[in-house]
């Protein structure tokens, strides 16, 4: 086992740079310290504004920014990219599995982690596979190939039996992102209309369904009741109060009816990271280290835990797992060691500030609630847009999204309709190299039909 170097002022090691990462390194910015940001991505992430990217609103780069870039007029920060794979309590060292050293020792004075969360099947896994969650840049830029190759696969298809179960897409998971996805990929297949000649993407079916009884859980009935308003006008179908009891290659089967659909999208759960397990501290029924009101693991004051791989209540409630939870619990950490470093009194305990919750539902339109306050429609979409410039990493980003925003509701059209192909084959890829090994010889080809416009296809059915 290698280690890295040890310095004289005190290291401070940061595992994670996302909300609650960043926001701690950037509060220890003045300090005589160390600073070692870990991320096994060489970039933070906008996971609010992920969904914009599946559905080809936004380019990968809008929501994304490296975080070497972030963080690099802060002289005593390093950025290492690398994996932390486990934390020596005791020795007060990390392990890292560098892009080409594995299991290399990192020493520390004081240890954040913030390690958030990934997508949690609920004890079926093998759903995983056929129906990818949406928690990164690579999981996004996947399932948008997946959405634009059905609507390509549509199009080639001349039976028309088989056009249904292509266009049909099924979110899993009725809470903020799916809402929010379910009304996005409505929008996009209006914004398609004119590009496709023998299918109609107007005509794709988008099923949102939960267990629950309305859809934004989280948020004030009233809120609710406008989503759901909202996602009907949008066509989508919403089925509540029934589980998905079984997710294959053709489809869900849910409250014993098989919907046929090539394309399942999980935003139904998510499961933190294994910190707990590293420090083998206690964790609550979610798996979420328990952390003091300081958000310090119990008897051991210089380890932090925050963001979505923390547990702690307030006033009788879990915190949500959102962001601007992590970001205030990430200042809050870095101050407490800023403060232990210069030699002053910690702050009180940490307090949660809930600046209020939003989510978008399609063109114009969100949801908001804060104290009191209950707002649906034009204003809160205007008010949701504004909160998600605000809190984009790096001022290019906000300008970039800015002007894609007011060019897509000017002119309805979209950022980044493109194909690429940066992950392993999805099952569909698998399936067709699997009958790559047959592939007929060209005399024997099938021939593709003229191709027949929709218009066509429509006067013939009057
Ligand atoms: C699709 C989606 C939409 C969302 N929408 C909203 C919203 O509208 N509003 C809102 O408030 N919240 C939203 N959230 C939740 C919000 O993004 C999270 O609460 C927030 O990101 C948590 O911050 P964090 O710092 O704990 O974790 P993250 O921001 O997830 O950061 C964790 C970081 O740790 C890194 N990491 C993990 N494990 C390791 C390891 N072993 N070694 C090295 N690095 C590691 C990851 O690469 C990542 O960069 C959304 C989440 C998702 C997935």
């Amino acid at each position: 086992m290698t280690t890295l170097e040890t310095e004289s002022a005190p290291r401070v090691v940061i595992v994670g740079g996302g909300f609650g990462g960043l926001a701690a390194a950037k509060a220890l910015r003045q300090t005589d310290a160390r600073v070692v940001l870990i991320d096994r991505q060489n970039h933070h992430v906008f996971q609010p504004l992920l969904y914009q990217v599946a559905t080809s609103a936004l380019s990968p780069a809008q929501i994304a920014a490296p975080i070497r870039g972030v963080l690099q007029a802060q002289r005593n920060t390093t950025v290492l990219l690398g994996d932390v794979t486990g934390v020596e309590r005791d020795g007060r060292r990390v392990f890292i599995d560098l892009p080409d050293r594995q299991g290399v020792a990192l020493e520390y004075d004081y240890l954040i982690l913030a390690t958030g969360a990934s997508h949690n099947y609920f004890g079926h896994d093998e759903f995983a596979r056929f129906a990818p969650g949406l928690k990164s840049v690579a999981d996004a830029v996947s399932i948008r190939n997946r959405i634009l190759r059905a609507f390509e696969q549509a199009e080639a298809e001349e039976d028309p039996t088989r056009h249904g179960g292509l266009l049909t897409f099924v979110l899993v998971g009725a809470g903020p992102t799916g809402v929010e996805m379910a009304a996005a990929l409505a929008v996009l297949v209006r914004s398609l209309r004119s590009e496709f000649r023998r299918v109609d993407p107007t005509s794709a079916r988008i099923v949102l369904i939960d267990m629950a009884p309305r859809v934004l859980g989280p948020f004030a009935e009233s809120l609710s009741a406008a989503a759901r308003k909202r996602l009907d006008q949008l066509g989508v179908e919403v089925r509540l109060g029934h589980s998905v009891e079984h997710i294959d290659a053709d489809g869900v089967i849910v409250a014993g009816e098989r919907i046929s659909s090539k394309t399942v999208i999980w935003t139904a759960g998510v499961a933190p990271s294994p910190a707990g397990k590293w420090l083998e501290a206690p964790m609550d029924r979610a798996g979420r280290v328990r952390v003091q009101p300081d958000l310090s693991v119990p008897g051991h004051p210089e380890i932090f835990v925050i963001g979505d791989t923390a547990s702690r209540d307030q006033v009788g409630h879990p915190l949500p797992g959102v962001a601007q939870v992590a970001m205030q619990q990430g200042r809050y950490a870095g101050t407490l060691i800023h403060r232990r470093i210069v030699g002053k009194p910690a702050p009180p305990p940490f307090r949660y500030f809930d600046k209020g919750t939003m989510a978008v539902v399609g063109r114009g339109f969100a949801v908001l609630q804060t104290g009191r306050l209950r707002l649906s429609g034009f204003l809160a979409w205007l008010a949701w847009a504004a909160v998600h410039l605000e809190f984009l990493a790096q001022s290019n980003l906000r300008v970039s999204v800015f002007v894609q925003w007011m060019w897509m509701y000017v002119t309805g059209q979209r950022g980044s309709c493109l194909i690429v192909n940066h992950h392993a084959p999805s099952s569909d890829d698998s399936r067709a190299a699997e009958g790559a090994s047959s592939i007929p010889s060209h005399d024997a080809a099938p021939t593709l039909e003229t191709p027949r416009p929709v218009d066509a296809v429509k006067r013939a059915a009057r």
